[in-house]
């Protein structure tokens, strides 16, 4: 297990459309292996297979239970309601933005042997779901959002908010 580089905004392979996975081998493992040492040391609770340059359909999404869902070739099936909150990314570092989301959202995946299942969640996590499911199709949060901000200007907001 390794932890691997996470490429950030402007490289190209954040913009291309993911393959799916169809074998459920060693090297599949391996990668999410590595994703999960990855996810771990970037404080994150989301990663997708091409923040680590490998354009297979395989995201990690860790719960309000702080449980690790990997999920391969996701899709999602239904969303209901609506949330509007900051969003920022690991490949966009240092920058956040305000981005509409469903508030619940059931996905449909595999898990590492190929077993289909589903998964429903809400809020932050229904955030995730969406946010990391984008990646696989080439696309950022910040294409969502009106601007960005940085670290400082949060604060300044929040601070005038008081
Ligand atoms: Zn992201």
């Amino acid at each position: 297990m390794a932890i691997r580089e996470i490429v950030t905004q402007g490289d190209p392979v954040l913009n291309k459309v993911c393959h799916p996975v169809t074998q459920f081998d060693q090297k599949l493992w391996d990668l999410l292996d590595d994703m999960h040492d990855t996810l771990a040391q970037s404080n994150g609770v989301g990663l997708a297979a091409p923040q680590v340059g490998i354009l297979r359909r395989v995201v990690l999404v860790i719960n309000g239970e702080d449980r690790v869902i990997e999920l391969i070739n996701p899709t999602i099936v239904s969303t209901s309601g609506e949330q509007e909150g900051l969003e920022g990314c690991l490949s966009v570092p240092g920058k956040w933005g305000m981005v509409k989301r469903p508030m619940r959202v059931r996905v449909r995946a595999q898990d590492r042997n190929g077993n289909w299942f589903e998964e429903e969640d809400e809020e932050l996590t229904a955030r995730c779901f969406c946010h990391e499911l984008d990646h696989l199709d080439g696309h950022l949060f910040s294409e969502l959002a009106d601007r960005l901000y940085t670290s400082e200007e949060l604060d300044a907001m929040m601070e005038e908010e008081e």
